[in-house]
């Protein structure tokens, strides 16, 4: 396990060499990129080494595992975001302890965030919709049918939820082609429902530990690290 943050820091830096020359070589050098470190399966200790290292925004896939890291941590020491599938039942306490829900793949979680905050006369949640762009059954997240998603938007606009972006997965061990036009396929998607629809989607989360190099060729705004940063994830 990672143990100091220095080491984290290290990790970064490479990281960022290496979206600086991804952004290069499409020819985006301005392009903004920012870094989730993804904390799942580590203790609240290697979150704050995180921190220290100067990491803003952190990413769990568990409501009850973020929640407590979160509480260790404090609300304040990052902007935390909750990236994994979840649950109706546990989005009362998603919405208390993140700052951002990404991973938002169902109308079903829309209308309980809503029904959470909105009718509460209660902050929001930033908002990322999830796209299923692989196809792989394991996957969540809305199919990425162009008709589907803009009806999928319009109702979570009617209940008063601001999406700010998307977020897709890559898929699992695929080809470099195969990720690659998985994130082409999310980034098109946005455009597309940016200039149709006239949707303001300013956020592409795409992008983990094997698959972020490619992903900011095709326009990611956010990577997501876990074991590029922390080294191989713990038993939880
Ligand atoms: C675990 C996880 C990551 C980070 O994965 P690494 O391959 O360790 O970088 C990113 N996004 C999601 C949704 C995850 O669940």
């Amino acid at each position: 396990m990672i143990t100091s943050v220095e080491a984290i820091k290290s990790n970064l830096h490479t990281a960022i060499d290496q979206v600086g020359s991804a952004l290069d070589s499409c020819g985006e050098p301005d392009r903004a990129v920012s870094i989730m470190a993804v904390t799942k399966t580590h203790p609240a200790e290697v979150a704050a080494m995180a921190v220290k290292a100067g990491v803003t925004l952190l990413g769990e896939n568990r409501v009850s595992e973020g929640g407590r890291k979160i509480k260790a941590l404090g609300k304040d020491a990052a902007e935390f975001h909750m990236i994994g599938p979840i649950h109706t039942g546990e989005v009362r306490q998603a919405v208390r302890d993140f700052h951002w829900i990404d991973s938002v793949g169902r109308l079903k979680i829309a209308k309980e965030i809503a029904r959470r905050t909105i009718l509460k006369g209660e902050e929001q949640p930033g908002i990322l919709i999830e796209v299923n762009t692989s196809g792989e059954e394991s996957k969540h997240g809305f199919n990425p049918d162009y008709p589907l998603l803009r009806d999928v938007l319009g109702e979570i606009g009617e209940l008063g939820l601001r999406v700010s972006g998307m977020m897709t997965v890559g898929p699992l061990g695929g080809s470099e082609q195969d990720t690659s036009e998985a994130f082409a396929l999310l980034r098109n998607l946005k455009d597309r429902l940016e200039r149709d629809c006239g949707y303001d989607l300013p956020e592409l989360s795409m992008g983990m530990s094997d698959d972020f190099v490619l992903a900011v060729a095709e326009g990611a705004t956010t990577i997501r690290l876990g074991r590029y940063l922390f080294g191989p994830r713990q038993s939880r």
